[in-house]
């Protein structure tokens, strides 16, 4: 790949425009750092409102060309199939240049992108599995059909916690459908899509039908978010941002999709396997270090076990590895930003001026080798209530609360207090009380006996403050579609003009 670790270290990157790298119209660039060592490794293009413009005139121009327009739905997806085929051959340059930009540990993504050609490979096959239907007319001679089409215009606005992984949860569907997308990745997490582009181009994309402008959210991403010329918006990141988005789409209107924070509720029974289920709460907490939008970062234990479940949860968790994200035993990175490193350290000492008990954790690690990195250690913090900073915000860093609760009611109470609906998780051997936990959590995933195991079949999104639509599975195809209906009177009657033909 022309992009690899050696070639981005110290490199401008450019923008992705009708087919072609090219460099920002405003000159700008803007710093991005490895967060393990808090040194700067390149600069990405800080694109402006002309780049943005450009980018959707491209996609716009794109969404008419017949080269994409025309193509049948199959072609389409042979298409995918290609690009699916080209990320797994490069999974390992993907990877690397991921885990550099956001410390995330490289066998996780490396699995996530080999994750990500199984995704393409699924909307491959959807392609020409979109259809219509011919619902029955209530009247002799009419013929109504139903087609699904493409949206035209899509604006993806990304994080910077699974930049390829995020992205890609619309640009496969989005192509699979037909549209036309401008990406604007998180300002923090530039690389991984500009190496992409070569593969958009190699699998055959018509120039234009994928374009990707970097920059700063308040600039680029505002102006594409603006831009008359759009057709919708699909958004992975922070609630707050997600308001604005939401504002500035409503303009001209076009729709969005929000998939936004959580603060999800991760429960245990005293009834539950507690050895799975510690190992489940460490995985839904400090896997990435805590920075995955569906974090178990409230733990509720039932009384009878509370201290019990605790002194093994601290057991366990003294005893997990930081360091390098590249080292093969590490089990926590560093944090990817400076600014989520400082949100721990603060939110930890909410956590003990409210009245927590820090029971893990709580500060950056001794270890010299780390002291350039953003590390935090796994925190925990026992005796917590749910009313706490600590147990309503979302941290984004590895930081656990444990909550005790009494009975099913007390736990269905305090849990879904929460302004957040992401995910939720439950471990107990009795099935009716999950089924009854699934039933009335107010979540849009909920996980029994695991946590965190996700399928790109399985339709995710969140409700409340967390956001709203879907990704994932045939609903994702009709998240970046609109449905037609076509009324065809071929009776050769003539009929009143001025009375609507019920
Ligand atoms: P963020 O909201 O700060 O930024 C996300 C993206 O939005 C970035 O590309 C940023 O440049 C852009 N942006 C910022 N302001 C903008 C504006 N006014 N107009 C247009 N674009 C703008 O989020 P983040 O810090 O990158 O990511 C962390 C957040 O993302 C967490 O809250 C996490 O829970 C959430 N997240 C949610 C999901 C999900 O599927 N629900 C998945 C991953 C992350």
């Amino acid at each position: 790949m022309r992009y690899t670790l050696n070639t981005i270290e110290n490199e401008r990157l450019p923008n992705y425009i009708g087919g072609v790298l090219r460099p920002p119209l405003s000159g700008r660039y803007l710093d991005s750092f490895n967060p393990a060592t808090g040194q700067r490794w390149y600069q990405a293009s800080d694109s402006g409102a002309e780049d943005a413009a450009a980018a959707v005139a491209a996609a716009t121009a794109a969404a008419a060309n017949p080269a994409w327009a025309e193509i049948t739905q199959t072609a389409r997806g042979e298409m995918m199939f290609r690009l699916a085929d080209l990320i797994a051959e490069n999974a390992d340059t993907l990877a690397q240049i991921e885990t550099r930009d956001n410390g995330k540990l490289l066998r996780e993504t490396r699995a996530q992108v080999h994750y990500l050609a199984g995704y393409y490979r699924y909307f491959a096959g959807m392609a020409d599995k979109l259809q219509g239907e011919t619902p029955p007319f209530p009247k002799a001679k009419i013929l109504n059909f139903t087609q699904r089409e493409p949206l035209g215009v899509v604006v993806v606005i990304v994080p910077w916690n699974s930049p390829l992984y995020m992205m890609s949860c619309t640009v496969a569907p989005c192509l699979s459908v037909g549209n036309t997308v401008v990406i604007k990745p998180s300002e923090h997490t530039s690389a991984s899509a500009i190496a992409f582009a070569e593969l958009i181009e190699r699998a055959g994309y018509p120039a234009g039908v994928v374009n990707i402008v970097t920059g700063f959210g308040n600039v680029a991403g505002e102006a594409l978010v603006r831009h008359p010329g759009i057709n919708k918006v699909a958004f992975t990141g922070g609630t707050e941002t997600g308001r604005k988005i939401a504002a500035n789409s409503a303009i001209h209107p076009v729709p969005c999709n929000l998939e936004l924070g959580g603060k999800s509720p991760h429960v245990i029974y005293a009834d539950a396997d507690l050895e799975r289920a510690v190992d489940g709460v460490i995985a839904g907490i400090f896997a990435a270090a805590g920075q995955t939008c569906v974090a178990g970062s409230r733990c509720f234990v039932e009384a009878a076990i509370y201290d019990e479940f605790v002194a093994r949860l601290s057991d366990k968790t003294a005893k997990i590895r930081l360091g390098d994200p590249t080292d093969a035993h590490t089990e926590i990175g560093p944090l990817a930003l400076k600014a989520q490193l400082e949100k721990a350290i603060r939110y930890a000492e909410y956590g003990v001026s409210d009245g927590a008990k820090l029971i893990c954790g709580g500060k950056q690690p001794d270890d010299g080798a780390l002291a350039g990195g953003w590390f935090f250690e796994p925190t925990i913090f026992s005796e917590a209530s749910n009313n706490m900073r600590i147990s309503q915000d979302e941290i984004f860093a590895p930081v656990l609360c444990v909550i005790r609760f009494d009975d099913e009611a007390d736990l269905i109470n305090q849990a879904n207090d929460s302004r957040y609906g992401l995910a939720a998780g439950v471990w107990t051997k009795d099935i009716n009380k999950a089924l009854r936990f699934a039933r009335a959590i107010n979540a849009g995933t909920v996980w029994i006996n695991t946590y965190r195991a996700a399928s790109f079949i399985s339709p995710a999104g969140g409700f409340k403050e967390s956001g709203y639509g879907k990704h994932n599975g045939f609903e994702a195809m009709r998240e970046y579609s609109r449905l037609k209906s076509v009324i065809i009177d071929y009776s050769n009657t003539t009929q009143d003009a001025f009375v609507i033909r019920l």
